[in-house]
Order: structure tokens, then sequence, then C-alpha cells
């Protein structure tokens, strides 16, 4: 069995931890960070990029790179917010309804879950890079207030990946687990947790090892990008006033924007104003148009007021559901970027007066928490115990529309429900659920999470038909709704999976598509490796041969040094041939001679302590080198081999064409 790995999948970022020797651990990337930006893109040869060199093409290449998945994921167009789709590359509504992106370098148009699919295999790649095993299952954190639909479509994301989800593991329960792992005090915490795409509020009663969430709220379209869309707001209103040119309607401007936007705002949270420049951001008839603006604190806190009357609410339900009043708070954790923001950390304040618990990493914490949870799993952790709860209500659709709930929010889960419906018409001989998520009384202002008949009821009069309709939602907080006919016991079960909206279908030929291109990918980074590892051998022997001619002379080590100058043009010539056989021959060749010349030096150090080596070294007595037996060393078999080679080569050809040395180095 491969390793199971904890992965917060983030909006803006995203990071991978790992128990170590009974501790959790956070995994750094294959270019070395701890974090990956969540970013994926296309080049323009259709390649695909992932993190850091996603985010470096975002300006350029705007329209075929994708941040703010998460935001997408699991979501239909019509819940998405003005912010959620103000972004520079091209989102829409496939004929279902459900959000599709576009690529014009691919021409073709992906749901959103397909690209956090490779954003979730570069992260275990890069995992397995690091623990040098395979990685075959995961816990993946979410925003506790994801619905079902969010949910399995994260769900779906990793099976598009290759990889078992183990849990789904709700964010802030993640990060109390990291804040109380090792803690034997009994607390009450409120995890506030601000990232760049969602908000959420969670309370739990951490005990001796037994986590209890008690109440969970938040905002799934509500986190630091919109702090940032404020202030782009800002910079473009004051270009349009000045200019009549509306910067958001340029993709690369916008682009521009939003990243001095997020810098600023990150730049505020320690300074009281800073300067945003940009220079040559568009052109008009006059000439090149720039951007020179200083953003005081205090503008950015009016611009966002109304941000920050958002985030109090789900506070206050959460304490309300829980039966807690701010006073029964012991700690508050901070979690996710955005609560760097001063204003952010002063409403807080105001909610809870206690300090915010400044001992785990925001950046990290939900990682931590995952890693940990994966421990729990696999048995590398015990004594820690989880119990989580449903963020939203889930009910069905009864007749006239209303919501009839079947599991209030905040039940602790796992949980079954179950209760008797009958029918509203005389002989109906089949009854529709529609299972929906939410809190409105009215039944079509929550979310649809699917639909399913149940036929083959016997006729009778409206109201005598007994229909058991029972939810189960298990560990991770999925949801499979079954109706039984109690008189025939005929029974009709689903298991929620409208989020992703993809079928199996669509899923099974995403799941063969990126087989297929898995090996093709594989075979093109071989030969990009193949191709580097020789260029960094050609590199490394041309400065040993840089350094033997400092040290040797010209003459010292020319037997060793002309069979590396040789190799080396071998290397060159096999380098872009597609033959890889032939490559590889020639750099093993190389690698040998560059052994070869590497004794040198080390026979050379031996002798250093003779005053008269240097001398020698530099005219070189190539008499003893070349025709004293004395000197070459008979067991050595290189030596031997090499000589051999050089003094066939130079003096009188002897060269023996079944000798592989022969053939390797002096064809
Ligand atoms: P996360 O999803 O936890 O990685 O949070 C990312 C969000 O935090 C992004 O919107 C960042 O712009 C924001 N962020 C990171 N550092 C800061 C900071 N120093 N001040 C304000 N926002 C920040």
């Amino acid at each position: 069995m491969g390793q199971i790995v904890g992965i917060d999948l983030g909006t803006t970022n995203s990071v991978v931890g790992v128990i170590e020797a009974g501790r959790p651990i956070v995994i750094a990337n294959s270019e070395g960070s701890r974090t990956t930006p969540s970013i994926v893109g296309f080049t323009k040869d259709k390649e695909i990029v992932i993190g850091d060199q996603a985010r470096r093409q975002l300006v350029l290449n705007p329209k075929n790179t994708f941040y703010n998945l998460k935001r997408f994921i699991g979501s239909d167009w019509d819940e998405l917010d003005d912010t959620s789709i103000s972004v520079p590359y091209n989102v829409k509504a496939n004929e279902s309804g459900s959000v599709r992106v576009l690529s014009t370098n691919t021409e073709r148009e992906y749901a959103p879950e397909e690209l956090v699919s490779s954003l979730i295999r570069k992260l275990i790649n890069d995992a397995e890079t690091y623990l040098g095993e395979t990685v075959d299952s995961a816990v993946i954190t979410v925003p506790a207030y994801f619905n079902e639909s969010q949910r399995q479509a994260t769900k779906d994301s990793a099976i598009l990946a290759g990889i078992k989800v183990d849990r789904i593991l709700n964010e802030p329960t993640a990060a109390a687990l990291a804040y109380g792992f090792e803690k034997s005090s009994s607390n009450n915490v409120l995890v506030f947790d601000l990232g760049g795409g969602t908000f959420d509020v969670s309370l739990l009663k951490i005990s001796n090892g037994v986590f209890d969430v008690k109440a969970t709220c938040g905002d799934t379209q509500l986190g630091g990008n919109n702090f940032d869309s404020k202030i782009v707001d800002w910079l473009a209103e004051k270009f349009l006033n000045k200019h009549n040119i509306d910067l958001r309607r340029d993709r690369q401007a916008l682009q521009r924007l939003t990243e001095a936007a997020e810098k600023a705002k990150c730049e505020l949270s320690g300074l009281q104003k800073t300067k945003i420049s940009l220079p040559f951001i568009t052109t008009s008839k006059e000439g090149p148009l720039h951007i020179e603006e200083t953003l005081d604190r205090k503008i950015f806190e009016s611009l966002s007021q109304e941000l920050l009357d958002r985030l109090l609410e789900p506070v206050q339900i959460a304490l309300d559901d829980s039966g807690w009043n701010a006073e029964d708070i012991d700690e508050v954790v901070l979690v996710g970027g955005s609560t760097r923001i001063p204003m952010v950390q002063q409403l807080v304040k105001t909610l809870v007066p206690n300090d915010p618990c400044q001992s785990v990493n925001p950046d990290e914490v939900v990682a931590i928490g995952a890693a940990i949870q994966s421990g729990i799993i696999s048995g590398d952790l015990q004594d820690l115990l989880l119990n989580d709860v449903t963020p939203l209500s889930l009910g069905l659709e009864t007749i006239g529309g209303l919501m009839k709930v079947l599991i209030p929010r905040n039940t602790p889960i796992p949980v079954r429900q179950s209760d008797v419906f009958s029918t509203s018409e005389a002989n109906q001989s089949s009854v529709v659920v529609q299972v929906r998520q939410g809190e409105r009384p009215l039944a079509s202002e929550n979310k649809s999470l699917g639909k399913f008949r149940l036929s083959g009821i016997p006729p009778a009069p409206r109201g005598i038909p007994q229909v058991q309709v029972a939810f189960d939602i298990d560990a991770n907080g999925l949801l499979e709704v079954s109706a039984t006919d109690r008189t025939t016991g005929r029974k009709q079960a689903v298991t929620i999976s409208g989020g992703s909206n993809l079928n199996e279908q669509e899923i099974n030929s995403i799941i063969e598509e990126a087989k297929a291109k898995a090996n093709e990918d594989r075979k093109k980074r071989s030969v990009i490796d193949r191709k580097n590892s020789a260029l960094t051998l050609i590199a490394q022997a041309e400065r040993r041969l840089r350094d033997a001619s400092l040290e040797f002379g010209p003459y010292g080590a020319e037997r060793q040094q002309r069979a590396v100058e040789l190799a080396i043009q071998d290397v060159e010539e096999y380098i872009d041939d597609d033959d890889p056989q032939e490559l590889e021959i020639s750099v093993s060749a190389l690698q040998e001679a560059l052994f070869g010349l590497n004794r040198k030096f080390a026979a050379e150090k031996k002798t250093d302590n003779n005053p008269l080596q240097g001398i020698k070294n530099t005219f070189g007595s190539l008499k003893d080198e070349l025709f004293s037996d004395d000197y070459w060393d008979d067991d050595d078999p290189w030596d031997n081999q090499m000589n051999r080679n050089y003094r066939n080569s130079r003096y009188g050809n002897s060269r023996d064409d079944n000798d592989p040395w022969d053939n390797d180095y002096f064809l």
C-alpha cells in the first residue's frame, strides 16, 4: 500500500502534508516551495503548466491561465457571483447550466474538476518524489461550508487524478486538529478561516484528543479575491474618469490590475500607504497611458466595508447554533492568508475579546491538519477522535414546493435519518424524490442535489402508500439517499453526484484520456530529462577539461583530456536525435572518460607533495606517460583500456573492433 498524504486544496495556494516519524510536516514541491499556486495553464504549444510555471504566464497568457478554480468547482453558473466570473479567461455555462472554462490554445472547454485534477496530480507527483514511494490516497480539505455538490466535485477531481480520497475534511476542522494536536487541555475554540476565495467559521470543543465540531457556517464566495476586486474597481474607476477607458474590458490590463491590487492589499497589512504603479497599462490616441496611484489603508478599509459586514453574520449564526456565547470561547485560531488584513483581525477581536492564537502558521495549518487526519486513518496516530458536523440542512421537496428538512445543519456526522412520505394524488404510481440542501423554506431556493423516481407503487387512494425516504451521510459528509415503498419493498437509492456535472461516462473518458496523456507526458519528460542531464554532463566535462589544462599543462593528461573531448563530441552529436539508446551510450562513455580524468586528478593529488611535480605537470612527461609500462597500473582496467586506446589511436593503429572501449571512444 502506498502512502496517504493530506492536501489543502486552496483557492490561491495548495499545500501537501504528511506524517513523518509520528509528526505532521509540510512537503516542499519540485520547485522547492512549501506552497503551490493553485493555477493551471496551457502554453502556446498546448503544454499544460501548473503552479509557479502557470503563475508566470498569468499576465502574458491570461486567456489560458486559470486561477480561482475552487470557486467554480461543483457550482452551477447561476450560483456564482459577479466577482467570481470576473476573470481574464473565458468561463461560460454549458447547456445544463454547469460551469465550463475555455482555453483558446487547446481550443477545448474544461470542467473545473478536470483542471483541478491536474493540480492534484502535480501535488501528488511532487509528494511521491519527496517520499520516494507512491502515494495512492489522500485526505483532501474543503471549506466547511461547501455543499454536497462541491464536495462531490472535489472528490471527482481526485478520482480524475488517479487518487483515492480517504476523507474529505473541513478546512477549519483540519486547522483545529493542527492547533489541538498534542494539547492536553480542554478548550472551546473558534476557527476563523478567511482564505483567497472562501470564508469559514467553525466552533469546536477540543478535549484530550477528542475534537467535537459544534457548529460551522461560512460563505463560499467570499475571500481575499473580493478585497482585491475592490482595489481593482477603485483603480479602474479612477482611470475611467480620467481617460474614458474601462481597463476591466482588456484582459491583460485586468490581469495586471488584479496582481497589483493583491500586492497593494498585502502591503497594506504592514504599511499605512502603498504606491501602485502600472506603466504602459494601455494606449490611447495620445500614446501610452500609465497608472500611478497611492492607496492608503483608510481608503482600502472604506472600500472593503461591505465585505467586513459579510464576515459578521456567519460568526453569529455559528455561535447561535452551538448554543455558546462569545465569552465561552477560550481560543481563536486564525487561518488563511486574508486573516493578516488588520481590519479583519480587529473585527475578530470585536467578536471575541481574546487575542487570537499565534502558534499556528495560517498558510500551512490546514495541510498539517489534513496530514494528522491521514495519520489517524493510516493508524500512525492514535488516541485522536474527530466528530464533524454537516454544514447545511438536507431535505427534499414536498408538494407545494416546500422544503422538508431531514437532517438539520450542524448535525454530527456520520448520521442516518429517515421519514415516511405518501402520494399526493389517487392511484399515483410513482414519486419523485428531489433532494435539496440549504436553509430556505421554499425548496426551489435551495441547491438541488439531484432527483430520482421511485415507481411501481400499487394503485391506492391519496395518502395511503408509505414511502420511506432515508438520508445517510458518511464521515466525508457525502450523502446517499434511498426511497423504499413499504408495501412492495421496492427500493431506489442514489449517491448524490450531481455536483461535478460530469456523469460517470464523462469521468471515465477523462480518466482514459489522462492515462494516455500521462504516458505521452512521461515519454516527453524522459526525453527532456535525458537531454538536460546530458547537457549538464557536457558542462561538467568542459569545466573539468579547463581544470585539467590548468592543473596538468598542455600534455599532463592529454590522453584523458582527449578521451573526454571526443566523448563530448559524441554526446553533442546524439543530443537532438530521437534515438535514446545512442545518446545513452554516448553519455555513459562520457561518464567513463570523465571518471578517467578524475582518476588522473586523484593520482596527481597523491604526488602533490613533490615540489618538482608542478613543473612536471606543466611540461608533461609525454614519454613517461605513454610508453613507460611502470606508469600503467595493470590492475586498473580503466587505465589499461584507456591507455591502450589512446596509444593505438595516436601511434599506429591497432584498433580492436571487438573491444567495446575502443568502439565507445574512438570510432
Ligand atoms: P490562502 O487561501 O490561505 O492561501 O490565502 C490566500 C489569500 O490571502 C490571498 O487572497 C492573498 O492575497 C491573501 N494574503 C496573503 N498574505 C496576505 C497579507 N499579508 N495581507 C493580506 N492578505 C494576504
